[in-house]
């Protein structure tokens, strides 16, 4: 506790991330539900062509060799930089119209789709306008709501795992749902999505699809025919751009205006130039999209089948993760064992989850190596 603090500062209970060791390269890093694989090559030459731009060099001319020798190269690349970036993330948001059939007023941009779930909790909700959430669910929303000052409802969970839609239909106020759900890895339906819209016409729901493109139907398709529908999408997981910080929103115009009013009352620019061109090119190559997915989703199948031949039992995961526990050995113990072995998965010391462990999925060898290494601790346990 600080002297200079204020009341807020001194109540709150910040948001815990994953570690994220000093050096990645020395760990096997299943902690953060990164991607495994590197963005497509058209990022790099697109943050490359942004730092070129306004110089007459040729960036795939010139590449990593010259910028190591000439100082005077160095200061000429990059000197965009100087330059705020577009506000509105223009080109990035073009692309996702795009990819999404989507128009300019039914999207926004933001650093990380973190910063637009804050932004929606001060947009939406307020003390007189309490919002729910699953009991399980992405640890950040009951973080957003304490420091907004939001009553936040957390609905209890059926069968263990499972969000109980009727408990939120009976409910009011707005809603915020991870769907796939983390850190339980399962999806809901579109139709119970819908459900959860129709018993809401008059408040929020707002659909955090972090995990969708493993899992689950998109409720983007919905945007048409719900007013109160906001969706909010990462590029952290299945475009491989954690590093970058880029989530966008897609909702109807009145939502996004109201995001854009509470994004221009802290920070313009929330997404930096070297951000906006990662961000488009890795949304315009599909190609590399679904290939780098299909491989995850491949390695998903294989280490759950796995897994469960060790003893562990997961719900069927929608997600670049599994969600996973073991009938005679103590998820805490095998995250130490695991961390021992330089291997990061994730232990949430929380009611109701703190004997499970999530997995992301990593290469297959990351894998293989994980599964050898479970093998050891459950039989010196
Ligand atoms: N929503 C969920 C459900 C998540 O698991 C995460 C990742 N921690 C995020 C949002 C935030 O993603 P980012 O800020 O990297 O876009």
């Amino acid at each position: 506790m600080s002297r200079f603090w204020n009341t807020k500062t001194r109540q709150i209970e910040p948001y815990v991330a994953g570690e994220q060791p000093g050096n990645p390269s020395e760990w096997i890093k299943l902690n953060t539900n990164e991607n495994p694989y590197p963005p497509s090559p058209a990022v790099t030459e697109a943050i490359m062509n942004e730092l070129y731009a306004g110089t007459d060099m040729d960036s795939e001319k010139v590449g990593n060799r010259v910028l190591k020798v000439s100082n005077t190269v160095l200061r000429e690349v990059g000197d965009v930089l100087r330059f705020y970036p577009n506000p509105d993330a223009d080109d990035f948001l073009e692309a996702i119209c795009e990819r999404f059939s989507l128009r300019r007023e039914q999207v926004f941009a933001g650093n990380g789709s973190d910063e637009i779930l804050a932004f929606s909790f001060i947009a939406f909700w307020d003390r007189d306008r309490p919002v729910m959430a699953p009991a399980v669910s992405y640890s950040f929303y009951p973080v957003y709501a304490d420091i907004f000052d939001i009553p936040l409802k957390r609905v209890p969970m059926t069968n263990g795992l499972e969000v109980d839609v009727d408990g939120i239909i009976s409910g009011d106020g707005g809603v915020v749902i991870a769907n796939p759900n983390a850190p339980t890895s399962v999806a809901l339906t579109l139709h119970d999505i819908r459900r959860i819209l129709d018993s809401r016409r008059n408040e929020v729901v707002l659909v955090d699809e972090a995990y969708i493109d493993y899992g689950g139907e998109s409720a983007i398709t919905l945007l048409p025919e719900y007013e109160n529908l906001l969706v909010v999408r990462t590029l952290s997981k299945s475009y491989s751009l954690a590093g970058m910080r880029v989530g966008f929103a897609a909702g109807s115009p009145e939502l996004i205006e109201g995001l854009r009013r509470v994004r221009d009352s802290f920070n313009s620019y929330p997404l930096d130039r070297l951000a906006i061109a990662a961000g488009a090119a890795a949304i315009r190559d599909i190609d590399y999209f679904e290939e780098s997915r299909e491989m995850v989703l491949s390695t998903r199948a294989r280490t759950a089948a796995e897994l469960c031949s060790l003893g562990f039992r997961m719900p069927d995961s929608s997600t670049n993760f599994l969600f996973v526990t073991h009938p005679d050995h103590a998820a805490k113990d095998i995250f130490m064992h695991l961390r021992e072995r330089k291997m990061l998965v994730r232990y949430f010391n929380k009611p109701d989850i703190d004997n499970y462990l999530r997995i992301t999925i990593g290469t297959d060898k990351e894998m293989d190596l994980l599964v050898s290494a479970l093998k050891e601790i459950l039989a010196e346990e």
